[in-house]
């Protein structure tokens, strides 16, 4: 799922290419807007607001588009024609004067009034990388369910918008708490500032680096390093599956000696084929009992 930096970026490089345009034609090809017709409009601006996109046009219109898990935006010069293999991806078409936008595969594709963006981002908090962040507020959102694992504060758009699975895996790493401390117990303008530089440095750079080590493998402390020892006191990183019906309940890797603090049981603990359950866990929520260098952590 694409986090807000990667929106963010995206909302960039489609104002370059398409603020100013005319829209020749437009085709949706979702049911609620099928008899829509943006033709003669302008576009006008190409925002982000955490994971959310907007494209606003000139008649006071704003198509609200959400990529969830692999939703993208494809522009194509003019002449050139989107390869055909993804014509079943395709939910709009936006055909300018210029280049040609298509937004693909995308679950969210709406149009609202202008006036009324409120209503479809009105529920979220405050956009992290928006020009109107407001860290107090977030602070006090994700303060207020005091016995929420701070994993699953950080990624609950309510709170705070744009933090997606990579960055609170890897700001609670960098913390020094284990994902599923409470929040009462966590510095948590500490960890959504941390958060917001980390994520601030991704626009204006490639990838998403949270390690300074641009090298491929090294870009990050734990997320995607199942089983890796720890960069730092090379424990092998833990990792909990998905919960299905979960929708806080994301992949999580921590390392069990840096990030001291509760963790699920193994019961509680998916984890998939290939991976295997109950690794290192004679060190969960220990600092003292650390397995740092020892042979043999994958038991069974
Ligand atoms: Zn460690």
């Amino acid at each position: 799922m694409p986090e807000g930096d990667s929106v963010w970026k995206a909302a960039r490089r489609l104002r370059e290419q398409l603020v100013g345009r005319s829209v020749v034609a437009s085709d949706f090809r979702v049911p609620q807007h099928a008899t829509a017709d943006l033709s003669g409009q302008t576009v006008t601006a190409f925002d982000s607001y955490g994971k959310h996109m907007l494209t606003r046009f000139s008649e006071g219109v704003t198509l609200h588009t959400h990529f969830e898990m692999d939703g993208a935006w494809q522009v194509v010069g003019p002449g050139k024609a989107l390869p055909k293999d993804l014509d079943d991806d395709v939910r709009l078409v936006l055909r300018t004067d210029g280049p040609t936008a298509y937004a693909l595969r995308m679950p969210v594709v709406e149009l609202v009034r202008t006036a009324d963006e409120h209503r479809v981002l009105g529920h979220l908090g405050p956009d992290v990388l928006g020009p109107g962040w407001d860290e107090d507020e977030a602070v006090r959102r994700l303060s207020a369910d005091p016995d929420r694992p701070v994993v699953e504060a950080l990624l609950d758009q309510r709170n705070l918008a744009g933090i997606g699975n990579l960055w609170a895996v890897e700001t609670c790493y960098l913390r020094g708490v284990s994902p599923w401390t409470p929040v009462r117990a966590v510095d948590l303008r500490a960890a959504v500032r941390l958060a917001r530089r980390m994520m601030r440095h991704s626009l204006e750079h490639p990838g998403q680096v949270t390690t300074g080590d641009t090298r491929r493998g090294m870009t990050h402390w734990v997320y995607g390093r199942a089983e890796r020892p720890c960069r730092r006191c090379a424990t092998p990183v833990a990792f909990r599956d998905s919960v299905t019906g979960q929708p806080y309940a994301r992949e999580t890797w921590w390392c069990p000696h840096c990030q001291p603090g509760p963790f699920p049981t193994l019961e509680q603990r998916p984890t998939r084929p290939g991976l295997r359950r109950g690794v290192n866990e004679e060190s969960f929520g220990s600092r003292t009992r650390r397995t740092a260098g020892r042979p043999g952590y994958a038991r069974g």
